[in-house]
């Protein structure tokens, strides 16, 4: 039979996916001996049978009882009993943490008896205990039966203002409470049609289907699909013993880290709140102490604080975060996490826990996440600009990186607004954030608040997802209704710019220039940003990722430029220089269009010869910026139509000069001649394809114009010789693209090697490295790789074209619906960003095993998009590739993956 439900004292941390990552923590606390509230775990797998069978599995509610019967044992109380109640807490904790997303109840036990004897527990504290029962009725209302949270909200406000003007919710007393009470449940009665339960049992089987069903709950779903986290795992529910953080000025509650989780830095952070339960520090109710003034407020209960930090961060070898409480000077921990992070915190953390040899190098590797290092590389406000603005207001640092936009105040106006709607940059300006506001949140360039600490939702989610935040700016008064705040007498409307700060917590009016980071600059080699720690930890992970990895990593460069940035970024070649921007600019769109209209061998060999030494520049600069290293050169790809004018434009301003009867034709930036026009317009209509991507190009170019790719061969050996013979170290690989068949790669060798051959002959020149291969990007290339490769010395998959050819998606059009085919997995991720591995990888497989067994010297490389994506670059490492290439801006991030490839293999493989 199926175990539903585990004690505290059964688990462990290593169980998560059957006990979530709340509760195989706790049970790992409870077993270490913390100062853990006795309670229980039902598992996702009683979820999953709950959510298939729409309701409850009826051992797993037996099982529920046994184990409350148990905790009742334990505590020495009764959930319910009018003189000494249990009281219990209900939450979520899925497998991965999703802060915020699902649902928990606290204070469940509570009626109009045991509210009696929560006052006599409390000897006698009537408004203590009249505070849990409405918060009860309103967390219970809210979750579980849907109720409006305004509606509640309302009436507390109602309450407050009656109190006096500026009353906080501590100011109510026993009798306001009582008032509120009765409010509540008449709210209840309105919305739900039925009276508050008072039965505990029944309180309990209904909020822990309400967490269940929180699993396909709308912020849930969007969460999971932001983070990647599937939908099959369903969540645990904890049940757990109560106490009380809200029980005078000697209790509190709050959130604790091990280390700071903006910085990296060795000191614990984190908020207090005193008198307060725990949803009230995540909420931004009131504005909370910082961690240390907590040694100020009840020494003895920081100290053993202190003390659970360093045991938790031993045991686990990490980062801890950490919800505790402190009730009457008793510190309880409520749950413990390998703590969130930002990219700059990940670093310094891994560098600095290497240093104090709590983990190994390997273990440090695989510790910073390659998919988050370009955030590093993100932007500051120029230093300048910060000395010599003043900022309007001043909030908590609650998630790194500069950020403008305009503002707006609603999530439903950032999503639409912001970079998954119109675009545009907009920064989200609210009160405080919830889980409803996450798909506003992750479309904004950053985040400011007016409440809420450190913890609060907003800034958690805003450091989850890299997004600049500055949380708690209290002066700041926003009016949705009007769209505006205003802040110290400056009145700032919807739309307008501002800039936030999420270093130091501060923001401005304006657009303030931004510049480039501590890491970018060290990188650029600024002394002063050298002498930081994320440098030393950089530079020391770097290093051990480039020792470790096994994947050579090369850039796509196309310009001497672009090859000297790939360079310097570590690349270790170039995997592909397109040559069809090569063809582009002034001067060359003639030859090319000449070369084209060309209607005899010689009006076509006179293009070529404009064209020669034009090209033969472009290489000997790309040469010389990566002597020493290989540069394969891919000949002409793209379908010829488009070096010609548009044909729908070009025919419209043929029919509009002829209707004028004028004798020029004006295009969008040329005029030609009528007659002209009239000629390359038959000519655009006689090339036009109906669908050009699987039309005349890549080597059937090659194949009907044979002067183009051996004009292109010309070129690079003549520049390679000119380089050679300066001293230089040219390493030359040509390639021919979109290759279907073997014969149609070993006739363009057949073409194409006496070129070359002669060229270099004439130049008494002879290259110790000159390779000719293709690209793998064709399903039928991969499934006959064994033929092709007989020809081949290498082999690179071109993993856009082959992902295009593969699904049959158009890799210029799939944008329309790819959203909507992710949102209902329909694919596990967006395909051109990361190697499908059972369709697009198993094919690339194929082509690899196939490939090496006919021809084992073959080298392999990808040069597809996916070349700096770390997901398929650990996917290139497991098939044997023997390098990736990608943008000159993702080299670091491919080298660091590639490195975490191989230590994360060694360490799997190990195991
Ligand atoms: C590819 O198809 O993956 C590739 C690198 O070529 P292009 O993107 O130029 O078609
Ligand atoms: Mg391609």
């Amino acid at each position: 039979m199926t175990k539903y439900v585990y004690d505290f004292s059964e688990g462990n941390k290593e169980m998560k996916g059957l006990l979530g990552g709340k509760g195989a923590n706790l049970a790992e606390m409870t077993n270490m001996g913390l100062p853990v509230p006795p309670g229980f775990t039902i598992t996702t797998e009683a979820c999953l049978a709950f959510l298939a069978q729409g309701g409850a599995p009826p051992e797993m509610l037996e099982e529920a009882g046994e184990h409350l019967g148990r905790l009742e044992e334990t505590m020495g109380k009764t959930l319910g009993d009018p003189s000494d109640p249990l009281l219990v807490s209900v939450r979520s904790g899925a497998k991965f943490s999703m802060p915020g997303m699902m649902d928990t109840v606290l204070n469940l036990g509570l009626n109009d008896g045991s509210v009696k004897g929560l006052t006599e527990q409390t000897g006698g504290d009537v408004r203590f205990a009249l505070d849990a029962y409405r918060r009860f009725i309103q967390m219970f209302g809210k979750i579980v039966m849907d109720v409006p949270a305004d509606a509640f909200e309302h009436a507390l406000d109602e309450a407050k203002r009656a109190k006096f003007e500026g009353a906080q919710d501590t100011d109510l007393d026993a009798e306001d409470l009582a008032s509120l009470i009765e409010r509540f449940r008449a709210i209840y009665a309105e919305h739900t049609g039925e009276d508050f339960p008072q039965d505990p049992k029944e309180q309990l089987r209904l909020s822990i289907a309400a967490v269940f069903e929180s699993w396909n709950g709308k912020r849930a779903i969007d969460y999971r699909r932001q983070n990647k986290i599937s939908d099959d795992l369903g969540t645990a529910v904890n049940v757990q013993a109560m106490v009380f953080g809200n029980r005078g000025d000697d209790s509190g509650t709050g959130v604790a880290f091990t280390r700071d989780p903006s910085t990296g830095e060795r000191v614990p952070y984190g908020d207090y709140l005193e008198n307060a339960q725990g949803e009230d520090v995540v909420a931004g109710i009131r504005n909370t102490k910082r961690i240390a003034e907590l040694e100020r407020i009840d020494q003895p209960a920081h100290a053993e604080l202190r003390r659970v930090m360093d045991t938790l961060e031993g045991h686990y070898h990490d980062m801890c975060d950490i919800e505790f409480t402190i009730e009457k000077r008793k510190l309880w921990i409520l749950q413990t996490r390998i703590g969130k992070r930002t990219a700059l915190a990940e670093w310094v953390m891994a560098y600095e826990m290497l240093d104090e040899g709590l983990i190994d190098e390997d273990t440090a590797l695989l510790r910073v996440d390659a998919n988050r290092l370009e955030q590093l590389m993100k932007w500051v406000i120029a230093k300048q600009a910060k000395l010599d603005e003043k900022p309007i207001a001043h909030g908590l640092n609650a998630s790194p990186g500069a950020a403008l936009g305009k503002v707006v105040f609603t999530a439903d106006d950032a999503a639409a607004e912001g970079t998954h709607g119109k675009g545009d940059k907009v920064i989200l300006v609210r009160r405080e954030t919830t889980p409803d506001d996450y798909h506003g949140m992750i479309a904004s360039q950053g985040i400011l608040t007016s409440a809420g600490g450190t913890n609060s939702h907003a800034a958690v989610v805003a450091r989850g997802e890299g997004i600049p935040a500055v949380c708690g700016a209290d002066k700041i008064k926003i009016d949705v209704a009007s769209r505006s705040f205003t802040v110290n007498g400056t009145t700032v409307r919807e739309g307008d710019i501002v800039t936030i700060d999420g270093f130091d917590g501060t923001v401005y009016l304006g657009e303030l220039p931004l510049e480039p980071s501590v890491l970018a600059r060290a990188q650029d080699g600024d002394a002063d940003a050298r002498k930081e720690k994320i440098w030393g930890a950089y530079e020391r992970l770097m290093a051990h990722a480039d020792s470790s990895r096994r994947l050579r990593v090369r850039a796509n460069a196309d310009t001497p430029d672009q090859s000297t940035n790939a360079r310097e970024r570590g690349a270790e070649g170039i995997g592909l220089c397109r040559t069809e921007h090569m063809f582009l600019g002034e001067e060359r769109v003639g030859a090319v269009r000449q070369m084209i209209f060309a209607e005899t061998a010689e009006e076509e060999q006179a293009a070529y010869d404009v064209l020669l030494p034009l090209q033969r520049d472009d290489f000997v600069g790309i040469f010389k910026a990566m002597s020493g290293l290989p540069v394969t050169v891919r000949l002409l790809d793209p379908p010829l139509h488009e070096f010609l004018p548009n044909q729908v434009e070009l025919a419209v301003g043929v029919a509009r000069a002829e209707a004028r009867g004028e004798n020029d034709v004006a295009l969008r930036d040329e005029r030609i001649p009528l007659d002209e026009a009239k000629t390359v317009l038959a000519k655009v209509d006689q090339l036009h394809e109906a669908n050009p991507m699987l039309g005349l190009r890549g080597v059937r170019l090659g194949i009907v114009k044979p002067g183009l790719y051996a004009m292109q061969v010309r070129a690079i050996c003549e520049a390679a010789a000119k380089v050679k013979s300066e001293g230089g170290d040219p390493r030359v690989e040509i390639m021919i693209p979109l290759v279907a068949t073997k014969p149609e790669l070993e006739q363009m060798l057949a073409e194409l090697r006496p070129v070359a051959d002669a060229v270099l002959s004439d130049a008494s020149v002879e290259l110790e490295h000159l390779e000719w291969g293709t690209m793998i990007e064709l399903p039928r290339a991969c499934v006959t790789a064994g033929e092709i490769a007989e020809v081949a010395e290498f082999f690179s998959f071109g993993t856009n074209d082959l992902t295009q050819t593969a699904f049959g998606f158009s890799r210029d059009d799939i944008g329309k619906f790819v959203g909507m085919y992710e949102e209902r997995k329909l694919v596990p991720a967006n395909p051109f960003v990361t190697i499908d591995r059972p369709g697009v990888g198993r094919l690339m497989q194929i082509a690899v095993e196939d490939g090496k067994a006919a021809n084992p010297k073959l080298h392999l490389g990808i040069c597809g998009e996916h070349g700096g994506d770390p997901a398929s670059v650990v996917f290139c490492h497991e098939i044997g590739l023997d390098y990736v290439s990608c943008s000159p801006y993702r080299v670091e991030t491919a080298r660091l993956a590639a490195g975490q490839a191989t230590v994360g293999s060694a360490e799997s493989a190990s195991k």
